[in-house]
């Protein structure tokens, strides 16, 4: 099991099953190889497997795009399936594309769109840079023509790079249009076009009237209910039409949206602590709200999401988010780019100390 930086899986895993000997001191593989810029997979042999979901090595890969019929990522994921189970494997297999097209001697691009001869991270650094606050503002310093309306494909990408380097509302009038689906009806659109609704409930925590609300309406509306992972209620199988009457009666009950849609802070997860654990030494639920309320409709490039533990048998798995608190005696453990959903091309965690009460969590 690899944590914190797992980039070198695919070759390490490989080499424990080859069993071949090393060319290299075993100690590079502990202290990091020396190598700069992409790893474009030419150190691995063709039987290495790269997507471990679908058992898809290196060579399927390259022979697919060899053969002609995938040129792009999309295509590679339709016909050999790498990158469509957990999606860590991604990374890894678009560098693998890139390298075997320019091996082939085509031109590799990665602007973002027809519109943007820029990447997505070039774009988020002239976006910063310039202070650039509207989708027409961006198009004129940086678009191909400067007058263009863009596309469904770099919307929504500047709206996001717009939003997290800002924090404006993102239904705000220069906004509103630029958003996917999600963010404009405030619920997830699933496979089959209808929505899933989470209201927010910080820590767990929620009055038995709200969640009479909450089966009355699930009820009314004929919903699926599931508690999620991130301990709240998501309620599936919404219409479009019927969103607002939905969001109406969970409003008047004290409700918000949870951002179970958005590039935004989802959930802190937390244990019961020290309020009702007899292992408890601190006050989980209660930073655990602290820490949701403080940081809710807070957008970045990815969802966020948290948890507090109130000691460190860590039932909230706070180690294992995109930031976790783990209470001790003296204070909370700070745990940064947590190994786990979505964080697994981050670089390895870090851990930092907070004061108990009073701290800036
Ligand atoms: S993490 Fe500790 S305080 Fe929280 S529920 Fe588990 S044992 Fe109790």
């Amino acid at each position: 099991m690899m944590i914190g930086d797992t980039r070198d899986y695919a070759k390490l895993s490989q080499m424990v099953r080859s069993q071949k000997p090393l060319d290299v001191p075993p100690g590079q593989f502990i202290l990091g190889a020396a190598q700069e810029g992409e790893d474009d997979g030419s150190q691995l042999s063709d039987d290495t497997q790269v997507c471990s979901c679908h058992n898809v090595t290196k060579g399927d890969v390259v022979e697919a795009v060899r053969s002609g019929t995938c040129k792009d990522l999309k295509g590679l994921k339709a016909c050999t399936k790498a990158g469509t189970g957990c999606g860590g494997c991604v990374p890894l297999v678009q560098s693998i594309l890139h390298k075997t097209l320019r091996d082939l001697g085509q031109e590799v691009s990665n602007h973002l769109c027809p519109h943007f001869a820029r990447s997505r991270v070039d774009l988020y650094h002239i976006v910063a840079v310039k202070g650039l606050r509207t989708f027409d503002a961006v198009m004129r310093e940086a678009g191909v023509r400067a007058d263009s309306l863009g596309c469904e494909v770099c919307k929504p990408a500047v709206a996001s790079i717009l939003a997290s380097t800002h924090n404006e509302h993102v239904l705000a009038r220069p906004h509103r249009d630029l958003q996917d689906t999600n963010d404009r009806f405030l619920a997830n659109i699933q496979r089959n076009g209808t929505f899933s609704v989470v209201p927010r409930i910080p820590g767990g925590e929620i009055t038995p009237r709200q969640l009479i609300t909450i089966g009355q309406v699930a009820d009314r509306f004929g919903l699926y209910c599931k508690i999620t992972g991130g301990q709240r209620i998501d309620l599936f199988g919404a219409k479009k039409q019927d969103l607002l009457a939905i969001w109406r009666e969970l409003v008047d009950a004290g409700m918000e949206s949870g951002h179970a849609y958005a590039k935004s802070l989802r959930t802190v997860k937390s244990c019961v602590g020290s309020s009702w654990c007899r292992f408890g030494v601190g006050d989980s639920v209660g930073m655990a709200i602290r820490v949701e309320e403080r940081y809710k409709s807070l957008r970045a490039p990815h969802k966020l999401k948290g948890g507090v533990s109130g000691c460190v048998r860590e039932c909230a798995e706070a180690q294992s988010k995109d930031f976790g608190l783990i209470a001790t005696e003296k204070g909370y453990n700070i745990f940064v780019g947590g190994n786990a959903h979505g964080a697994l091309d981050r670089g390895p965690a870090g851990r930092h100390r907070l004061p108990a009460r009073g701290g800036r969590g």
